[in-house]
């Protein structure tokens, strides 16, 4: 069997009781085959972002997982089914969203997964909380670079 590898999960809801929502999937990380949560970041509230609806509750999860990446996308795609996950057009709100931002340090560029993912310098609501756990994955001038964006730890 291989090592375990970190592997860090952001979290977003902002449909239906979202702060339960993304409080309880956090949990469910620490049950996906193979897989530890190791650490959790505080929950953020941000106004949408690119999005739109009711503010989002955001979240960065760190677990250690003996799945490969693609596996470990696909256990997360089952999770946000589970809780009720629909995708009726782009950016739209949604019951939970859980995007895989790091695999320890692959880069992967496949058509159903890119590691880092993409968006993840641009947006405060996963670099603040990545920064919580993670200080040393985010240099200070890229959380700083999002600084201007409001977002309250709760
Ligand atoms: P964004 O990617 O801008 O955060 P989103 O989370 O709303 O948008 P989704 O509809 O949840 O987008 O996902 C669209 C597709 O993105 C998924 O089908 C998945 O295959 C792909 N994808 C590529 N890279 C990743 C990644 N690192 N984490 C999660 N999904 C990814
Ligand atoms: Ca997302
Ligand atoms: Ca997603």
């Amino acid at each position: 069997m291989r090592p375990p590898v970190s592997a860090y999960i952001a979290l977003g809801a902002n449909l239906g009781d979202a702060r339960a929502t993304v409080a309880a999937a956090i949990q469910v990380l620490d049950r996906l085959p193979d897989t530890r949560l190791l650490r959790a970041s505080s929950l953020y509230r941000t106004a949408p972002w690119e999005a739109t609806g009711p503010d989002f509750i955001n979240a960065v999860a760190e677990v250690a997982t003996g799945l490969n990446a693609p596996s470990l996308l696909r256990a997360l795609q089952a999770q946000e089914l589970a809780a009720g996950r629909e995708r009726p057009y782009r950016n739209a709100p949604r019951t939970l969203d859980l995007d895989l931002l790091l695999y320890g340090d692959a880069r992967i560029d496949s058509p159903e997964l890119t590691v880092p993912h993409p968006r993840l310098w641009e947006r405060a609501f996963v670099l603040q909380p990545l920064a919580e756990i993670a200080p040393q994955r985010v240099p200070a001038e890229r959380l700083q670079a999002v600084a201007g964006q409001g977002i309250e730890r709760l």
